[in-house]
């Protein structure tokens, strides 16, 4: 079982990494089961792409059970996502339990029908990105889709991560608005992250995910947040899982986090939502 591992993560990482694994194989707890709350599925206009089967295998080489899945910012997006969210939804009927599906939109543009769509086909969230769709997050058009979500009791993950101008300011009026939103911030708000850990600190349902933020700043996350604020994301295919999981227990041991917090920021504090 160890050697297969051993094989599989050095098939992830060309060798390289192999003591760096065998740290963060010794950091997660016993019985863990790591969920990663933030992956891509599909193709996006940079020319990457993920298949299901792909995402899949790194998972198991990682020992990842669980990954939320959403498309990225693909070519073949249409008005509506539809595509995209389709190919999502054909990953989850493929390897059912193994992902989270989650629903893309552009708020540009006519989303009801494939907001509606997605829901009661049962996706169990919704992904936003205010960079390659070009709004800000007080737009009217988003703050209507993060009402309807709060409506539908559907958690929301948003990119607020590089290339980020706003995101404290221009989000609070819709946290206080729905407190009952469940909010993902992609990348932990990392362009402003003391500002949003001060402004959401007392918003249980705003959750910080940790994929591809820098060391510095995680530190600064990790010292300041309740861990149990705090989850796990590897954003796939931008980062992968064997450093992403590294940077995590790396910046929360640094910050001085009990290993006790690690269930939660590796699996529970965000996969309670979804059970
Ligand atoms: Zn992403």
């Amino acid at each position: 079982m160890e050697t297969e591992r051993k094989r599989g993560i050095e098939a992830l990482t060309t060798g390289a990494m192999t003591d760096v694994w065998r740290w963060v194989r010794g950091k997660i707890p016993p019985g863990v089961e790591v969920f990663d709350a933030h992956a891509h599925i599909g193709a996006d206009v940079d020319g990457r792409t993920v298949t299901a089967e792909s995402m899949r295998e790194q998972m198991e080489a990682a020992g990842v059970a669980k990954s939320i899945v959403f498309p990225l910012n693909d070519p073949n997006a249409r008005d509506d996502y539809s595509g995209p969210n389709d190919v999502i939804w054909a990953a989850h009927e493929e390897y059912p339990g193994s992902f989270v599906p989650f629903f893309r939109l552009n708020p540009h543009l006519d989303y009801d029908r494939e907001f509606d769509r997605c829901v009661e086909r049962g996706f169990m969230g919704l992904k936003l990105h205010p960079v390659s769709q070009q709004f800000e997050l007080d737009d009217p058009r988003a703050v209507r889709l993060f009402a309807k979500a709060a409506e539908a009791d559907l958690p929301v993950l948003i990119h607020a991560g590089f290339a980020m101008q706003r995101i404290v300011e221009p989000l609070l009026p819709t946290i206080e608005a729905h407190p009952e939103l469940r909010l993902i911030l992609g990348h932990a708000g990392m362009v402003e992250i003391l500002e949003a850990v001060r402004a959401f600190e007392d918003h249980p349902n705003v959750h910080f995910e940790t994929s591809v933020v820098r060391a510095k700043d995680l530190y600064v996350l990790f010292s300041t947040l309740d861990p149990s604020r705090i989850s796990y994301g590897s954003d796939i295919p931008y980062g992968d899982l064997p450093s992403t999981l590294h940077g995590t227990l790396a910046a929360a041991e640094a910050a001085g986090v009990p290993d006790e917090a690690l269930p939660g920021i590796l699996s529970e504090n965000i996969r309670r939502w979804f059970s």
